[in-house]
């Protein structure tokens, strides 16, 4: 229940569309990572990770930056760095937060995350004034906003500048600090145009993922504020987040830097293509994609969304399962335009059967 299941092997995977966590290191950036020049993160001597998080910083916007294994370390370190037990997180019903941390803002920093509305993954002004409690002995502290860019479950849709300043602005009228989950932040920098510093402006933390679609094995940056980030140092550390050579990995990021954001684009095209092909199949029906998720749900077809994923996988197309009758394909750089028509023909076979 617990574990991951060991995916059937016995079919190979031709086209994975499971998630862009999948993508594996280039050869190009496996060499990257053999050259890089390592010491002891710990105590402050790695200079690659070193070199990284200078660059994350400016690239953000913010006074200073810290590496860290995971995005999911990032959001809990943001999280517990600036709230305190019996707090309260304002974010989005189907924020990674809630959803896919296995509970941990209310299990480690004691925090409960209290849902907002809207369409796609998105809240509006409107509904974060409505969820303001009057300040009361009775009432959890409100201290934090979280927005997710890009909307994961929200089928990755990009928030515009202004609602992110708009939700920004409410959240500091109100005392609140502002987080950014950027574990998509570069498809959203890439589809909008805008920079990552610029949406990123009115967030006290914001991170970056680099085992999405920038294809690294490992790490993420959190940034904000050289005060927040010193006392995150302090969770870093208790969390057993503190590293060594991790230098390493930090190569694999900045090579993901340099060689992997603008091809995002790509991926957003063969995302549409993706989903302009599955709209045709009967019983299927698709958004059209801002960025590199395609959600699909199966219910006019009668058909669970495991059943599709499982006659797919059969086909060596893997697609991901994520409600009774919702599949997600993500695109990616371990999968090109060819594939798209190739995944459709298999995905139109398996909802026809
Ligand atoms: C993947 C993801 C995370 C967690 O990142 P990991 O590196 O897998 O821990 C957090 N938020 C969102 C929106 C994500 O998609």
């Amino acid at each position: 229940m617990y574990a991951p299941p060991r995916f059937d092997t016995s079919v190979p995977v031709r086209i994975n569309l499971y998630s862009d966590t999948q993508t594996k290191p280039s050869t190009a950036m496996k060499a990257a990572m053999m050259e890089a020049e390592v010491g002891d993160e710990q105590s402050g001597s790695d200079p690659t990770i070193n070199a990284l998080c200078d660059r994350m910083a400016a690239m953000l916007g913010k006074e200073a930056a810290m590496f860290l294994p995971t995005g999911t370390m990032c959001n809990e370190v943001a999280i517990i760095t600036q709230c305190r037990p019996g707090d309260e997180i304002l974010a989005h019903h189907t924020a990674h937060i809630s959803e896919a941390e296995g509970g941990a803002p209310w299990a480690l920093a004691g925090v409960q995350v209290s849902p907002l509305d809207g369409p796609d993954g998105m809240f509006s002004k409107q509904a974060l004034v409505a969820a303001i409690r009057p300040v009361s002995r009775y009432s959890p502290t409100q201290r934090m906003v979280a927005v997710e860019q890009t909307a994961n479950l929200g089928g990755g849709a990009v928030w515009s500048l202004d609602a992110l300043n708009g939700i920004a602005d409410v959240a500091r009228a109100n005392g609140m600090v502002t987080h950014m989950d950027g574990a998509r932040l570069m498809n959203a920098v890439v589809a909008s145009g805008v920079s990552a510093a610029e949406m990123a402006a009115g967030y006290d933390t914001v991170w970056l993922d680099f085992t999405k679609g920038l294809g690294a094995p490992l790490g993420a940056v959190l940034a904000g504020s050289a005060e927040v980030i010193d006392m995150a140092w302090r969770w870093k550390q208790r969390m057993g987040g503190a590293l060594r050579q991790g230098g390493m990995c930090a190569a694999a990021c900045l090579y993901a830097l340099d060689h992997n954001v603008a091809r995002l684009a790509d991926d957003h095209v063969n995302a549409r293509v993706l989903a302009r092909g599955l709209a045709q199949v009967r019983g299927l029906s698709v958004a059209m994609p801002e960025t590199n998720l395609v959600y699909i749900d199966t219910e006019a077809a009668g058909m669970p969304a495991q059943e599709l994923a499982t006659r797919a996988r059969a086909e060596g197309v893997l697609i991901s399962v994520m409600g009774r009758f919702r599949a997600r394909a993500c695109t990616h750089l371990d999968v090109n335009s060819r594939d798209m028509d190739d995944a459709v023909a298999v995905l139109r076979q398996a909802a026809a059967a």
